[in-house]
């Protein structure tokens, strides 16, 4: 007989999201079952964050040893072997896979299920043979590649991120179709470990960040010997004798561009097919399941978390899902999902980060800013270090407030956080600029974009007056 489990809470899909809820539920006392059809970790471990940050910090190893004679310091070039940088970064997921593991979130008393779940009613799922009746439901199922429909392409085999952690040689010639963070990070990791890369975008790098930042990303791709084609639409795929073709098309003209692997990283769709939503009364949008600012599905029983949610999708949006869910399922409190502190990293070298509005947005959305630009060349650890170019672009309002930050460089996505913070809490450029940096760290950077917001009025002509007539005083 099909087994039947009450309980406070359950969760589909143990990735970010649905392991975070878990954790924290399980351990505040919810009975809690979590459901997970594949790997317990889901994208951020396996296909996603993890094994992307583990091969980019290969490809920066091989990097930094080319760059050694900028310090003095000669020797041989890298000879890279595919077989032990795979072993790496199999070895970072295996060093953080018994965190997300069973055994762990069974020590925690989260009863877990290894099936697929489908929802029967609306208060009700089945997955590996039992029926679950909850108090609440939380649907973690993640996002999945977006496949476009280019003619060729269900005809050719290609990489997705599913697949290209798992290669077996180093590609050749790695053609990437898709220029977001995803295709340009692979880009940059897989042309550094040694392979040819040409990255075909239809837009340009990097298009919902700022433009002057992704021109360093850009530049920095070129200088590693990646062949970016930008604004170019694939309009067709086809065997060749290298391996694949992409056809292109542009306002210059139309191009053909072999290679002998393709990566399609043009986006990500949520999943939802074969979760039988609609019996649950959970609705569908184009960018993942309806969810109020509480994420409640449109059956308030049903919160939605992470990727399937269809805002940013970050493992870090997963964790701060996690905490609005464990407040709201468990405590009833209104807690809301932060829609404008979000920050967003790009693991290129050099770094992209962004926190709030961009320059571009906040001028669409038709706020008056000030926009207060500091380069790292104004950084004497940054010479020491040969840091290379970057800088931090803050966007204010007319008083002081923050809006958004842009920053490019090293390090940049360690220097987004009091950025973050900032916006959050509605600190000002005032209490941005008053901080003690420590000498010589690039977080100056940061604290002199911030001080030039009172430039005007500190060595104006008016501050002047008042300075001299003051030194007349006995
Ligand atoms: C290449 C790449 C690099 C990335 N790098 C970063 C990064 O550096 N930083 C960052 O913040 N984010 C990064 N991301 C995004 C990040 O991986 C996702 O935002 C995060 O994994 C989302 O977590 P999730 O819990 O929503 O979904 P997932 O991690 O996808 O987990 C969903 C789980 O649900 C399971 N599931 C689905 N349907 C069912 C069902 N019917 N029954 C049972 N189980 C089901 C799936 O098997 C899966 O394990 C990257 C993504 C990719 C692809």
């Amino acid at each position: 007989m099909a087994e039947r489990i009450e309980t406070d809470l359950c969760i589909v899909g143990a990735g970010s999201a649905g392991l975070s809820i878990a954790a924290g539920a399980a351990q505040m006392g919810a009975r809690t079952v979590l459901i997970e059809r594949g790997l317990m970790g889901g994208d951020c471990l396996n296909f996603g964050c993890v094994p992307s940050k583990s091969l980019l910090a290969a490809a920066k190893a091989a990097t930094d040893w080319r760059r050694g004679a900028a310090f003095g310091i000669d020797g041989a070039a890298p000879r890279i072997d595919w077989s032990r940088v795979r072993a790496h970064v199999a070895g970072v997921i295996a060093s953080i896979a018994p965190h997300d593991s069973v055994e762990r979130f069974e020590s925690l008393g989260v009863r877990v299920i290894r099936a697929e779940a489908r929802f029967t009613g609306p208060e009700e799922l089945t997955a590996g043979g039992a029926t679950i009746r909850a108090r609440r439901f939380v649907i973690a199922t993640g996002s999945e590649p977006l496949v476009p429909p280019i003619p060729g392409l269900d005809q050719i085999p290609y990489l997705t991120n599913e697949t290209v952690f798992g290669l077996e040689e180093l590609p050749r010639h790695l053609l990437v179709l898709g220029g977001g963070p995803i295709g340009a990070e692979l880009a940059q990791a897989f042309r550094r470990l040694g392979a040819g890369v040409t990255l075909i975008e239809a837009a340009r790098l990097l298009p919902k960040d700022d433009e002057e930042a992704s021109e360093l990303v850009r530049e920095g791709l070129i200088q590693d010997g990646v062949r970016l084609i930008e604004r170019a639409k694939a309009v067709a795929v086809e065997a060749d004798p290298a391996g694949i073709a992409v056809r292109l098309e542009a306002a210059g003209g139309q191009d053909r561009i072999a290679g002998s692997h393709l990566l399609v990283a043009v986006g990500r769709k949520p999943t939802v097919v074969g979760l039988g939503l609609e019996a649950a009364g959970v609705e569908v949008e184009k960018n993942g399941i309806r969810v109020d600012e509480r994420l409640r599905t449109t059956n308030r029983r049903i919160y939605a978390a992470g990727d399937v949610a269809g805002g940013p999708q970050f493992t870090h949006m997963a964790g701060h899902h996690a905490g609005v869910i464990v407040r709201g399922a468990l405590f009833g409190l209104p807690a809301k999902v932060e829609r404008k502190a979000v920050p967003w990293v790009t693991f290129t070298e050099p770094e992209l980060a962004q926190v709030g509005l961009t320059e571009a947005a906040a001028v669409r959305e038709g706020h008056a800013i000030s926009v207060l630009k500091s380069g790292f060349e104004q950084s004497d650890r940054a010479r020491a270090e040969r840091a290379g170019a970057g800088f931090v672009k803050i966007v204010a309002d007319p008083r002081g407030k923050v809006l958004g930050a842009t920053i490019v460089g090293r390090g940049a996505g360690e220097l987004i956080l009091p950025w973050v913070l900032a916006m959050q809490n509605r600190l000002d450029l005032k209490a941005m600029a008053k901080v003690i940096a420590p000498y010589p760290t690039l977080g100056e950077v940061g604290k002199r974009a911030a001080g030039d917001f009172f430039t005007p009025r500190l060595f104006g002509p008016g501050m002047r007056r008042i300075v001299r007539l003051l030194q007349r005083l006995p």
